[in-house]
């Protein structure tokens, strides 16, 4: 650190994202949990190449997008260096996007209705990929939300299970903003155990914290490393 210098802890991406890493890690420990049972996923949506490498070069390999078209115009190109990068679909998707996701992604958060996740199951097929996948659930019951809704979420996840065949990792949520998060993560990871689902995709630059206490195992950090969109 240069001299005289204060406050530069944040002021690079590397820097942002190390300070990131340490709180999910003090956050794990504090709720007794194994810091490695927590996964960043650093979302860049918005971001370029050039903002990302930063990421990469710091040795960050869990990356999320929340458009199919933007991830495919700038992801490729980062995956011929890093192959070994992890791209996880944490925006909704269309069904005529299923083919180009499965083929792009390795992980998909917000599978919500029975057209998406039979798109989703017949293209994993057809192009002999797995994915990871989450089913978002609605918590706060918002209209203009995506997300299966609370009292629909048991039977979605047992049709996704019995009729398509799939394997559901775990739930996602994105609670309302103006409402008090540990609320919804604490409903989130309540359903998931009736569910038999051990990820918990919850939590992101304002509140990853809690949602680590609640037992998030997938934490989904935007502008906490990147910056503000
Ligand atoms: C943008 C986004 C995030 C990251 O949000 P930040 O507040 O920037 O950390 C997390 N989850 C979803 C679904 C998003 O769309």
């Amino acid at each position: 650190m240069p001299h005289g210098s204060t406050n530069i802890s944040t002021d690079t991406i590397e820097d942002r994202l190390a300070a990131v890493r340490s709180a999910i890690s003090g956050a794990a420990h504090k709720a007794h949990r194994a810091p490695a049972d927590v996964a960043l996923i650093a979302v860049s949506k918005t971001f370029d190449t050039v903002d990302i490498r930063p990421a990469l070069d710091a040795g960050q390999r869990v990356f999320g997008e929340n458009r199919v078209q933007e991830a495919q115009g700038k992801w490729p190109e980062l995956r011929a260096s890093y192959p070994d990068l992890k791209l996880h679909l944490i925006g909704p998707l269309q069904s005529n996007k299923a083919a180009d996701a499965v083929a792009l992604f390795d992980a998909v958060h917000t599978i919500d209705r029975p057209k998406i996740a039979k798109a989703i199951a017949d293209e994993m097929a057809k192009q002999k990929r797995h994915l990871d996948l989450f089913v978002q659930v609605n918590t706060g019951e918002e209209p203009q939300k995506a997300g299966v809704m609370p009292a629909d979420a048991k039977a979605f996840v047992a049709m996704c299970r019995d009729e398509l065949r799939m394997t559901i990792a775990g739930l996602m949520c994105i609670p309302p903003v103006d409402e008090e998060p540990a609320v919804h993560f604490a409903f989130l990871a309540k359903l998931a155990g009736e569910l038999g689902l051990q990820n918990l995709s919850m939590g992101m630059s304002g509140d990853y914290e809690t949602a680590i206490a609640f037992g998030a195992t997938h934490v989904r950090v935007g502008s906490a490393i990147f910056g503000s969109r």
